[in-house]
């Protein structure tokens, strides 16, 4: 049976049950890579049953309710899916209120859209580091019998190829500071010679 994975419902409010453990995890997460959600009101809880992870917005409240299957996850399982919503959540607060709407209706009525918002989160979500996270969340999942659509995001392999261009891009980088260190190793090994000679 396909499950949908990661979809967002808004105005509707369930029975969602607050955990502490989800909390931290999303507190630390929004101190870390989100500095403009700081000050937005936002719940986290077990709740979700058709979804893995989704959120919900009413004007200036957002919960994210994660699925009880997940109970046991490792915490980057969790930290992988919460970061996918709270991108959703981190661009729709970029738009005012009326294009909110709009795009919250053009994601319900449009899969073409809905595919191109799906990705772009994830790619936000690549970008901000959590890219081997989601690809941890995708083997959790399908572990647990869950199977993936274009509608979720993107696929396995393309998160492992940004995450290899991510790499790289590192990499790049960090050539300019291995010459500084090239630069110190030159100074401790004059230093060491210094050393030697006062020995001998
Ligand atoms: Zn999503």
């Amino acid at each position: 049976m396909i499950r949908s994975i990661i979809s967002e419902q808004t105005f509707r409010t369930n029975g969602m049950v607050p955990d502490a453990r989800l909390n931290r995890i999303l507190r630390q997460m929004v101190r870390r890579s989100f500095p403009r959600l700081r000050r937005r009101a936002i719940a986290i809880g077990w709740g979700a049953e058709d979804e893995l992870f989704y959120y919900m917005a009413d004007a200036e409240q957002y919960l994210i309710a994660v699925n009880r299957s997940f109970e046991e996850a490792p915490t980057r399982v969790l930290e992988g899916g919460i970061a996918h919503e709270l991108c959703h959540i981190d661009a729709d607060l970029r738009l005012g209120i009326y294009p909110r709407e709009l795009a919250w209706n053009r994601y319900s009525e449009s899969w073409w859209y809905r595919i191109r918002n799906e990705r772009a989160t994830e790619q936000q979500a690549i970008a901000l580091g959590y890219g081997r996270h989601l690809l941890d969340l995708i083997r959790y999942a399908r572990r647990l019998g869950y199977t993936f659509a274009r509608e979720h995001g993107l696929f396995y392999a393309e998160i492992l190829r940004a995450e290899a261009i991510r790499a790289r891009a590192r990499e790049g980088l960090l050539l300019p500071s291995s010459r500084t260190h090239t630069g110190w190793d030159d100074a401790s090994s004059s230093g060491l010679r210094f050393h030697a000679g006062a020995g001998g």
